[in-house]
């Protein structure tokens, strides 16, 4: 079956655009595109290239239209080119963005994180999420004297030597204080802390389980107690990176439904609306670390994301964007059930609702789920099969029914061809 789907959904090409954009790129541009994007990693059929979005809708530049369920991987939480947020963007742009120092909106930012967030006490500001993990480790070590960094093993924290996914161009030395465990396993945490010894810094978790290619996994309560508790008796910083959850399941935070309380939180992605922009926000017990390490960037003050940033967490907290986005993904998330049902093809929901992933039975090299996402896409929704998607606050009900149209085409074709 997996083989005869493979054939079938190659059969989904990218446009002429896309096509002649991708082999120009391919001239000046190392592989074509970078990372996660690469055409390595797109499923067939997938455009490279998109002209613009608009609320829930997404344009490739062959001029096909999408009901957007991946939110530019995340940072559109509030849809694409939102009003309130255009309007922030524009009138900061049009006192200054770049200038010889912040703009006033740093300090408005930074309080507005530490009112919404309950853990934080202070914000620093910076452009992407590896900033921001680095910074929480970097903070870690400074506050504690100690060197160990306790990390889920395939979690991601960004695309830089201590944690990057890829060891090519990365040294033994540059992990050489990195330690790995299970994610959501007491045992393999416990394991980990013993072997850093009075040397533990910090443990960083994601705010749940969302590795590329596997069922989501929400974080257990004696899971994130335990890495409290260690924490607490070692002196160590819990960090949570919240980069790609952040703002969607909590405005104060993923772990606040929890009742556990990290040190310090790094963030990104949805902060800004989809404008550069990252947080670390911890607790007066890492202020004077935090103060003291020298971190900056060239952009690191740039006024217009903040704008956007306010504008967007002012947003998030008006609407209840979070239980907005619960509502929709729980709609999804039911159509897809009856769907599957109806069709007889098992299927696997994990994941938050606002953060949802599908993945088919028995589909170990993903064929089934490339297949359905490829005719998905084909009927005007651009889903992803390996990867979580995203809600966003614009999507309506009747955006998700025509999802859960494009998604019956999907399942059809699985039926179809099996
Ligand atoms: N942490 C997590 C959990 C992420 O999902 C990401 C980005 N996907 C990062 C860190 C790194 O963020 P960035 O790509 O902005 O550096």
């Amino acid at each position: 079956m997996s083989h005869t789907i493979a054939i079938a959904s190659s059969n989904h090409s990218a446009g002429p655009v896309d096509t002649a954009l991708r082999n120009r790129a391919m001239q000046v541009i190392p592989g074509g595109l970078w990372g996660h994007l690469n055409a390595a990693n797109l499923p067939p059929g997938y455009p490279q290239y998109f002209t613009r979005g608009q609320g829930s809708r997404l344009w490739d530049v062959d001029g096909r239209e999408y009901v957007d369920l991946m939110c530019s991987w995340g940072p559109v939480v509030l849809g694409h080119h939102h009003p309130a947020v255009e309007d922030a963007v524009q009138r900061q742009a049009a006192l200054g963005d770049c200038l010889n120092g912040p703009a006033p909106v740093l300090v408005e930012l930074a309080e507005l994180l530490v009112g919404m967030i309950p853990h934080a006490d202070w914000a620093i500001m910076s452009k992407n999420g590896s900033d921001a993990t680095t910074g929480c480790v970097t903070i870690a070590r400074a506050a504690t004297g100690k060197r160990k960094i306790l990390i889920a093993k395939g979690s991601y924290h960004g695309a830089v030597p201590w944690c990057s996914p890829s060891v090519v161009g990365v040294t033994a030395e540059d992990r050489a204080h990195v330690i790995q465990f299970e994610y959501n396993d007491i045992a393999s945490l416990d394991y980990a802390v013993d072997q850093a010894g009075a040397d533990l810094a910090a443990i960083i978790v994601t705010a749940f389980r969302h590795d590329m290619s596997r069922a989501l996994e929400m974080p257990t309560m004696a899971f994130a107690r335990r890495a409290r508790e260690i924490c607490d008796i070692q002196q160590a910083a819990l960090i949570v990176d919240d980069v790609r959850a952040g703002f969607r399941l909590d405005l104060g935070g993923s772990w606040e439904p929890l009742g556990v309380q990290p040190d310090m939180s790094a963030f990104s992605k949805a902060i800004g609306n989809g404008y550069a922009l990252a947080a670390i926000v911890g607790s007066d017990r890492f202020r004077p670390a935090a103060t003291k390490i020298f971190t900056t960037g060239s952009f690191w003050c740039g006024a217009v994301p903040m704008a956007a940033a306010v504008a967007t967490l002012t947003e998030l907290r008006r609407i209840d964007g979070p239980g907005l986005m619960q509502k929709l993904g729980e709609r999804l998330r039911s159509g897809i059930a009856d769907l599957s049902a109806k069709y007889a093809v098992p299927v696997i929901q994990s994941g938050p609702a606002q953060m949802p992933l599908i993945q088919f039975e028995g589909d170990a090299d993903f064929s089934t789920g490339t297949a359905f996402c490829a005719e998905a896409l084909r009927h005007g929704t651009y889903f992803h099969p390996r990867h979580n998607m995203f809600l966003s606050c614009a999507h309506t009900e009747a955006d998700i029914d025509l999802a859960l149209r494009a998604a019956e085409a999907g399942f059809a074709i699985i039926v179809s061809i099996s």
